[in-house]
């Protein structure tokens, strides 16, 4: 268990709720440093840590190869705009381009719903160059999260992040995501494009079916629509490949990538496959910190070692270790219904015992040192670095035993 707060801990944290604009819940502690899968807090407490900062510490915390990237480019140039080339953004995009298999040009940003929204605006852009005037709707799908913009929150398919944001940015359909009928028929002579997750993330951690991807690709090449995946969860490595389409070999026209990309540093991008490479052209597009050499710089040792295949298949091998732990554990509480996702996105399903009651678990795993996320009230997720050794997964596991003994009964229904 934790040590309590200290009373200068305490303010610090009272202090963070009242300047704060409430839009956030963070729970009583202040985090203070990490290593690997560790972190700290600043009474002493350790943590370990399965959530990864939302899928973005892929590497872990204090990585040396990124600690020395980012202290090499500190010394050097921080910031220049994107009216002039730095040698980091350069390389980087030419790195991400080979490495992708599929695009031919990157656009740089800050964060997923930033290339998100370059993504949208390319669609919307496309359809004016090349499709009929009425061809403008883009379908997305119910359950999925590409972000908290405006157009993003709207394409966004679920109800909570929209409510009372209205009026909402027009041209949005949703569809059933996994359902083959369901979302091909939506896809006509109106859709410009189809926005979709490999693997959806903040929507439980449910990975595209068999076949669904491939079916949208046919259905958007039928009527000229774009393909655009956002792997800004599954990208860089999460699932045990570099791109979680990979598993799919369904090759889209534009991906969007964030979270990892930086392992801890903002960066987005926006990849262009060679038939949307020149849509966005001069003018048309911009972002003033997009491209920052500071986090291009990270990013590029993010890749280096991401695209590694022996690291990849490392991600796997944890990935079933964490799976297979988890559904020991889950079996001897009897706590989950299903235990899903992809590599190392891990989603634990909770039965009806202990349904809507995820926010619960991650608090109860908190005083029990484990930091885990949930996807949903139903779903715990699990998104660790993708480095997490075999001592740091043991150790995670061996407390989330202790932490699932301890679960209060839930009432009968
Ligand atoms: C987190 C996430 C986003 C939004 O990224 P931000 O960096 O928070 O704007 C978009 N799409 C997916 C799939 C995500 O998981």
């Amino acid at each position: 268990m934790l040590q309590p707060l200290s009373p200068e801990s305490r303010a610090l944290v009272d202090t963070g709720r009242q300047f704060f604009i409430p839009n956030y819940k963070p729970r009583d502690m202040i985090l203070d440093r990490g290593q690997g899968a560790r972190l700290w807090d600043l009474d002493g407490n350790e943590y370990l840590d399965l959530g990864g900062g939302i899928a973005v510490n892929c590497l872990g915390h204090q990585d040396p190869a990124l600690l020395a990237a980012l202290e090499a480019q500190a010394k050097k140039l921080w910031h220049t705009s994107n009216v002039y080339f730095t040698e980091p953004a350069i390389r980087l995009a030419a790195e991400l381009v080979t490495a992708s298999g599929f695009a031919s040009r990157v656009f740089f940003c800050n964060s997923g719903a930033e290339a998100n929204e370059a993504a949208i605006k390319l669609a919307r852009r496309y359809a004016t160059q090349h499709l009929a005037p009425s061809q403008r709707r883009i379908l997305t799908f119910h359950g999925s999260f590409h972000g908290r913009t405006l157009a993003t929150v709207t394409a966004t398919a679920q109800p909570k992040y929209q409510e009372g944001f209205e009026p909402l940015p027009g041209g949005f359909v949703y569809g059933p995501f996994n359902d083959v009928t369901g979302a091909t028929q939506l896809i006509d002579a109106h859709t410009c494009a189809v926005l979709v997750e490999p693997v959806q993330g903040e929507g439980g951690v449910l990975p595209a079916a068999p076949g669904f991807l491939a079916a949208l690709r046919a259905a958007c090449d039928k009527v000229g629509a774009l393909l655009i995946f956002d792997e800004v969860q599954c990208g860089i490595g999460r699932t045990g490949k570099l791109f979680g389409h990979e598993w799919d070999g369904v090759r889209p026209d534009a991906l969007t990538l964030a979270k990892a990309l930086g392992g801890g540093m903002p960066i987005g991008a926006l990849l262009a496959a060679p038939k949307v490479e020149e849509v966005l052209g001069f003018g048309t597009h911009g972002s003033t910190f997009g491209g920052n050499p500071l986090a291009c710089a990270v990013a590029r040792a993010v890749l280096a070692r991401v695209s590694d295949a022996g690291f990849l298949a490392g991600v796997q091998r944890q990935a079933e270790r964490l799976r297979a732990g988890l559904h020991e554990l889950g079996m001897r509480h009897d706590l989950f219904r299903e235990i899903r996702g992809r590599g190392l996105m891990i989603g634990a399903v909770l039965n009806s015992r202990w349904q809507g009651k995820a926010t619960d678990i991650t608090e109860f795993a908190r005083e029990d040192g484990v930091l885990i996320l949930q996807a949903g009230p139903d779903v715990l997720r699990f998104v660790p670095p993708l480095t997490l050794t075999d001592e740091e997964l043991d150790s995670a596991l061996a407390r989330l035993s202790t932490t699932f003994a301890r679960l209060p009964a839930p009432a009968q229904s």
